[in-house]
């Protein structure tokens, strides 16, 4: 690794990855730290994996923007480099009145945010989910599934043959400000080092309020301090998947959308996330919750579930800066120059709908090197 880089991507997940195969030309040294022993081994490949389409978040909030533009760039670059991805469309549904006041609020919101929605009569509920149950419900025709791990290839593969270097086992232990950028001191299996960048980008999913604080940000006074919030996955006995056409969502919670039907691209069904606070970041399944699942609202829409159809898979943990009871979040983008930080661009509490806006994230970002590069 040569002492000196013009771009340093914190993190090889999704984004990282993504931000990488944006930035590399023939003319930048670009590396990614990476402290696993291989990408894209932690929210990147413990998720949904679902193509959101834009409905929840606020009009004009990065979340809303980058979504649906994500959504867009997201089928096109699948379809272009053949990667597996299926347009399934999905359903949110109320079971109540209470729910179903939300839902209209909710396609209210998406249409204000340019989404394609439509509200289903109870006729057309039955024709397109036969064994769906609910007072009320809501499609949204551009919500798909994707295979997430050929995603992340594709992104790391890109960068590669565009030049970027990845090195794996390289923890980023701390960050010094110099005149022309930054020393980034680094921990891998021969023991420490350091090299200087230019531009320092932070793609460090769970502890990238951590990394921000190594630069001297004050995590607390800027809310960039993360919450770790775990759901778990369930996969539903084989026999039942073939019983629903389409992604099932219940009407959101205060964190995260409730614990929904997903897909995987070979047609697997699975049941989760129902998101709880935890302190310590693992992905052990705890079996205890399984009862809080089969209570949760999305249960009362299938019937033809029952517990013991219900296997744990995996579980997921997502980098929130939402607190409990706490409101809507935006993804933290930022390029730090008012913390007298240029050329350090953070990218934190990068939760849900991350997978679906990592190109047009990646867009957004290569702007801002540009940018930061031009001016130095
Ligand atoms: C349960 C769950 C379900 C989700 N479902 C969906 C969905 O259906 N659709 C959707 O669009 N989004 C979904 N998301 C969100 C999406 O998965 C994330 O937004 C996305 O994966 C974030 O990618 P990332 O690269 O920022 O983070 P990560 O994949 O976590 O990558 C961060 C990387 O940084 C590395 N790292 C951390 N610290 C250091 C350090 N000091 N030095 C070097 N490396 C470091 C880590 O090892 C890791 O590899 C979901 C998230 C979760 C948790």
């Amino acid at each position: 690794m040569s002492y000196q880089a013009d771009i340093t991507v914190v993190g090889a997940g999704v984004m990282g990855l993504a931000i990488a195969s944006q930035v590399t030309n023939e003319s930048r040294e670009v590396y990614v730290l990476e402290k696993n022993r291989t990408f894209g081994q932690e929210a990147s490949s413990r998720n949904s994996e679902v193509i959101h389409a834009g409905i929840y978040y606020p009009e004009d909030s990065l979340k809303a923007k980058m979504c649906l533009e994500g959504n867009v760039l997201l089928y096109d670059l699948c379809q272009k480099h053949d990667i597996n991805c299926r347009r399934t469309g999905k359903i949110i549904v109320a079971s109540n009145d209470t729910e179903t006041e939300e839902l209209e609020k909710l396609y209210n919101r998406g249409k204000n945010n340019g989404v394609e929605l439509r509200m289903l009569s109870q006729k057309e509920m039955k024709q397109l989910e036969p064994n769906m149950r609910g007072v009320r419900a809501l499609l949204s025709p551009s919500t798909g599934i994707l295979d997430s791990q050929a995603l992340i290839r594709y992104f790391l593969d890109k960068a590669r043959s565009n030049g970027a270097q990845i090195a794996y086992e390289t923890k980023v232990i701390g960050i010094d400000k110099i005149p022309d950028g930054y020393r980034v001191n680094v921990e891998d299996s021969q023991g420490n080092f350091s090299f200087t960048t230019k531009v320092l980008i932070n793609c460090a999913g769970l502890n990238s309020d951590k990394v921000a604080g190594m630069a001297g940000i004050d995590v607390d006074e800027a809310s960039y301090r993360l919450r770790f919030c775990k759901g778990e996955y369930y996969s539903v006995n084989n026999r039942k998947s073939g019983l629903l056409n389409r992604l099932i969502y219940p009407v959101p919670t205060t964190i995260g959308l409730g614990a929904h039907v997903c897909f995987d691209v070979s047609g697997r069904m699975r049941i989760g996330p129902l998101y709880y606070y935890v302190d310590e970041v693992d992905y052990k399944i705890d079996d205890s919750r399984k009862k809080a699942l089969c209570q949760s609202a999305i249960m009362a829409a299938l019937p033809f579930i029952e517990p013991h159809d219900l296997e744990p898979e995996m579980a997921g943990v997502k980098a929130s800066p939402q607190g409990k009871d706490e409101g809507f979040r935006d993804f933290i983008i930022n390029h730090e120059c008012n913390m007298a930080l240029p050329g350090f661009i953070n990218l934190i509490g990068i939760d849900s709908p991350g997978l679906t806006s990592a190109p047009a994230i990646a867009k957004y970002v290569g702007t801002l090197v540009d940018e930061t590069l031009r001016n130095y």
